[in-house]
């Protein structure tokens, strides 16, 4: 049939792959700040940026003309790692401006998984252990390896055998550290764990955890693809909860909406993917020079133009008072970061489709399946945080009477 015919929507549904039989399917026509606009023009708050990708905002001018700019000038030259291509250099350079010294050397790649997939390898490559310890209910990407060390069994079970050597433990467990010996090359965890519905580390946990790999000389990984560049409220979590770790791995909101991803280590752990032999991890479209340059521009208004301390005052302001509902168990949140947790999954169903009808966006986590995330741009102000707040009581007030009276 000629597709002529069809609508978008429906080409959508019978020519993309889906991810699930239930996607939204909704259509925007264009996006700005903390706005998404529909080709009727209906105007929704993204609360949830994307999934963490728009910190900054959506269509940041600046990030727009970057990207224009470097699109006049090349596009590709070759792959990462060969010829000196400034908008890479230019990259490396402010983020190690922003990282403590032992974090000087960016492998740059194209995506959080690929992210994660680069870090496992360079801490077996760097230590010659075969063990890699993760957390429960930790989500590090949908690749092969990335899946290996994600902690959910039923999104593993049809796509097994995975990568062996996984050492699984819980996240906030200091007993459970004890499991870390010599034959464990790398912990990798996210030091807020995002997928699990926000589940903030306890005091002391993340501090025990650099201890034990410390003790053991194993590597920690810090997945800070979504907590990382502004979200929980430092430019990285690992400020917030004062532990550096020895590789750091980014995404997400890095490219401001462009595909780019990194991990970062010292030069001295880099320099073994680089020998014996040469070519250990490559990549054709790793730090793709408009995608670089788009997270020049991005790095540039995180720490000019955004106030990244407000975002804990602003989490407060945009869950004012909702506890007080009786379809609410807990909010958590981390920056902002937030999660919504109801008793029952029926009540987050049921608001999650008032939040559509309200033309507010926000969804699910991927393993706290009674929770809704906000997660909003960080450049929201107070004023908007506040409006939101008002269509969010109304929202819960109408749950609390369905549920409860
Ligand atoms: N790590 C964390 C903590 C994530 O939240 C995600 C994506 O949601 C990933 C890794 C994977 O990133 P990507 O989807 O870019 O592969």
């Amino acid at each position: 049939m000629s597709n002529k015919l069809l609508s978008e929507r429906e080409i959508f549904f019978r020519h993309l792959a889906l991810t699930s039989f239930t996607p939204p399917a909704i259509q925007f026509s264009k996006a700005a700040g903390i706005y998404l606009y529909t080709p009727q023009n209906r105007i929704y708050t993204d609360l949830s940026s994307g999934f963490s990708v728009c910190n900054i905002g959506h269509n940041h001018p600046a990030v727009v003309q970057a990207i224009h700019q470097q699109a006049d000038l090349y596009l590709h030259q070759t792959v990462y790692g060969e010829f000196v291509q400034s908008p890479q250099v230019r990259l490396a350079e402010t983020l190690i401006n922003l990282l403590p010294t032992s974090l000087d050397c960016v492998y740059l790649v194209n995506s959080g998984a690929e992210a994660i997939e680069g870090a496992m390898k360079l801490a077996k490559r760097y230590t010659g252990r075969p063990h890699l310890v993760t957390f429960r209910n930790a989500y590090h990407g949908s690749t092969q390896g990335a899946l290996s060390i994600t902690g959910n069994e039923i999104l593993k079970n049809h796509y097994r055998p995975l990568i062996p050597g996984i050492i699984q433990l819980q996240f906030n467990q200091i007993e459970d550290l004890n499991q870390i010996d010599e034959t464990v090359a790398a912990v990798i965890i996210e030091p807020v764990q995002g997928e699990a519905g926000v589940v903030l580390p306890e005091p002391e946990f993340l501090y025990r955890l650099r201890q034990r790999c410390d003790q053991t000389n194993s590597l920690l990984i810090f997945d800070e693809i979504q907590t990382g560049l502004g979200r929980t409220g430092s430019m990285f979590a690992f400020e917030k909860y004062k532990t550096v770790p020895d590789v750091l791995c980014l995404a997400k909101a890095l490219g401001g909406g462009m595909p780019i991803g990194a991990f970062i280590s010292s030069k001295k752990m880099m320099d073994t993917l680089a020998y014996d032999p040469s070519l250990g991890h490559i990549t054709t479209f790793g730090g793709n020079p408009v995608s670089a340059a788009a997270a020049c521009a991005v790095l540039e208004i995180l720490q000019n133009e955004i106030d990244i301390s407000a975002s804990d005052e602003k989490a407060r302001r945009l869950i004012d008072r909702l506890e007080n509902f009786k379809v609410i168990n807990e909010v958590r949140f981390s920056g902002l970061l937030i999660a919504v947790e109801f008793h029952h999954l029926n009540q987050a169903d049921r608001a999650l489709q008032l939040f559509w009808e309200n033309c507010l966006i926000s969804d699910r986590f991927l393993f706290c399946e009674n929770a809704l995330r906000i997660s909003p741009p960080l450049c929201i102000t107070f004023e908007q945080c506040h409006e939101v707040n008002k269509t969010l009581q109304l929202i819960f007030e109408q749950l609390d009477k369905e549920f409860y009276e």
